[in-house]
């Protein structure tokens, strides 16, 4: 996931690490590539130009840091940036009440029936005790299609054959499961091919009967910025809570996982990485930047070393080393400032590409 992006922003970033010095000029120009980077990516048009703008005002405001290269100065702004892009913090499940309940909608084929199971091994995995509830009605197989995913995670799946009506077998799912010690139930809804009007009523119907703490949006992470309009689109009419992407694994360009958040306000808390049930992660914001940042640890050596090097001693330093006189008690002050960074071999892990030299 995210590969084409990350390819993109190293090329960015090389020619930012290569600026002695930054100037409003060069920061518009790498900036430029980054914003094109983002639009190949598929991210929503005005989400990118926001992000870009944003990123200018912080570099072009930020008092640049003598400890660290200017170029990765802006860098830590992207990523930073980014993140909020992403979501901020973890954003947990929903998951107390007894039973706890949660919808997933969304559209035919984006993974909702497939999901509900991954949930479900994922709450087992969690100690909760969760039950599957069919509510796709119209498609014998759909029904089928979850029992057998049930059967295969061992997890029950609720169903009443024969009915249509689909806020009644909700409402006897509700009933049931305190009776089989049923502690999350997750409703596998019906899709359509587009966002239609029965369809939403029909959901609108099923979330006043249900009440459930989470309404997820299972959405094609494949489909780019689309998943992003479809799900600002469920969001108008349901106040979804948050997204779970599935096919993150086919998706190497990541436009929905980047649009997503900023167009309706809500997180994306899980996704999905493949077909099989166990094939289900947490949405971390933090280390999805610097997966798409494809650099290893470079925030927290920067944070560190901001942290630890005492920013005008260094300039001193510099002066004394120009004019060769460096001293003995100088270098024991700079080994000094190394050594309070911590462990060289850790400081080394943290460098991109730099963690096998210490194999050497
Ligand atoms: P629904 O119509 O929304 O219920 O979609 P399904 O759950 O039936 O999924 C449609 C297809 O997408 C199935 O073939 C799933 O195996 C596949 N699928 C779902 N999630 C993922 C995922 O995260 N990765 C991959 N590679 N395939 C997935
Ligand atoms: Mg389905």
């Amino acid at each position: 996931m995210f590969e084409t992006l990350t390819g993109k922003l190293q090329e960015v970033f090389k020619t930012l690490r290569g600026y002695g010095k930054l100037t409003p000029a060069n920061i518009a120009d790498a900036l430029r590539e980054v914003r094109i980077a983002l639009l190949e990516a598929d991210v929503n048009y005005d989400v990118a130009r926001k992000f870009v703008d944003d990123v200018q005002a912080k570099a072009l405001g930020a008092a640049v840091a003598k400890s660290v290269s200017p170029g990765q100065q802006i860098i830590k702004i992207i990523h930073d940036e980014l993140v909020g892009l992403l979501g901020s913090a973890e954003s947990s499940l929903q998951i107390s009440g007894s039973p706890a309940k949660i919808l997933l909608v969304g559209l035919n084929g984006s993974g909702k029936t497939t999901t509900a199971a991954k949930l479900g091994l994922w709450l087992k995995s969690k100690g909760r005790s969760p039950m599957l509830v069919a509510c796709d009605v119209y498609r014998p197989a759909a029904i089928e299609q979850l029992q057998t995913l049930g059967r295969q995670t061992n997890v029950p799946v609720f169903t009443l054959p024969g009915e249509l009506n689909v806020p009644k077998i909700a409402d006897q799912a509700v009933r049931v499961a305190p009776i089989q010690n049923r502690n999350v139930l997750i409703f596998d809804t019906a899709g359509r091919h587009q966002i239609d009007e029965p369809l939403m009523q029909e959901l609108v119907e099923l979330k006043k009967a249900v009440r459930p703490q989470e309404i997820l949006l299972v959405a094609d992470a494949a489909t780019g910025q689309e998943a992003a309009n479809v799900a600002a689109k469920f969001h108008e009419k349901l106040d979804l809570t948050g997204f779970i992407l599935s096919r993150m694994d086919g998706d190497a360009r990541g436009g929905a996982a980047l649009s997503m958040n900023r167009l309706t306000g809500r997180p994306v808390k899980l996704v999905g990485t493949g077909e099989k049930t166990s094939d289900l992660e947490v949405f971390y914001p933090d280390r999805m930047a610097s997966r798409i940042l494809g650099m290893g640890d470079i925030v927290s050596l920067v944070e560190k070393a901001q942290e630890s090097v005492d920013a005008e001693k260094a300039a001193k330093l510099e002066k004394k080393l120009r004019k060769n006189e460096f001293t003995l008690q100088d270098f024991l002050e700079q080994l000094e400032e190394v050594q309070r960074m911590g462990p060289l071999e850790n400081l080394l892990a943290m460098i991109p590409g730099a963690a096998n030299v210490k194999n050497l």
